[in-house]
C-alpha cells in the first residue's frame, strides 16, 4: 500500500535526522537545528502532499481547491515544456506503441509503424 511506502520512506528520513542530531557539537548553534528541522519537515510533508493528491487528484481537500487547481495547471505546463524540449531535440514518440524515435527515423524501431505520414503505403512492417 502507498502510505506503508511513505511511513518507511520517513522512517529512513527519521533515523537520518537522528544521526544528524548526535552530530552537532556544542559549538553549533540551535537556530542551525531549527533551520535543519524545517527542511526536514518541508521535505517530508511534500512526500506526504504528492502522494494525497495523486491518490485523488479530483477531489480537493476541502478548502485546497485552488492549490489542487494550481498543482494541476503546473504539471500540465510541465508536459508541454518537457514536449517542447523533446522537440527542439528532435524526439517524437511512435503513435502505435510510444517508442521514442529520433527526428529521420522512418519506422518505429519497436513496432515496425511507419512514422512519417502519407508513406504507410509504400512502408515495410517489421
Ligand atoms: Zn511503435
Amino acid at each position: 500500500m502507498a502510505f506503508e511506502k511513505i511511513r518507511q520512506s520517513l522512517a529512513v528520513i527519521g533515523q537520518g535526522t537522528k544521526s544528524g542530531v548526535q552530530k552537532v557539537s556544542d559549538g553549533v548553534s540551535i537556530n542551525n537545528r531549527i533551520q535543519a528541522e524545517k527542511r526536514s519537515l518541508e521535505r517530508l510533508l511534500a512526500v506526504i502532499g504528492e502522494q494525497v493528491y495523486k491518490e485523488d487528484p479530483d477531489t480537493p481537500i476541502p478548502g485546497l481547491e485552488d492549490e489542487y487547481e494550481a498543482v494541476k495547471v503546473a504539471y500540465a505546463n510541465l508536459k508541454s515544456y518537457e514536449e517542447q524540449l523533446d522537440q527542439a531535440k528532435g524526439i517524437f514518440y511512435c503513435p502505435l506503441c510510444g517508442k521514442a524515435a529520433a527526428k529521420g527515423d522512418k519506422y518505429c524501431e519497436k513496432c515496425g509503424t511507419c512514422l512519417i505520414p502519407g508513406e504507410e503505403s509504400k512502408g515495410r512492417r517489421a
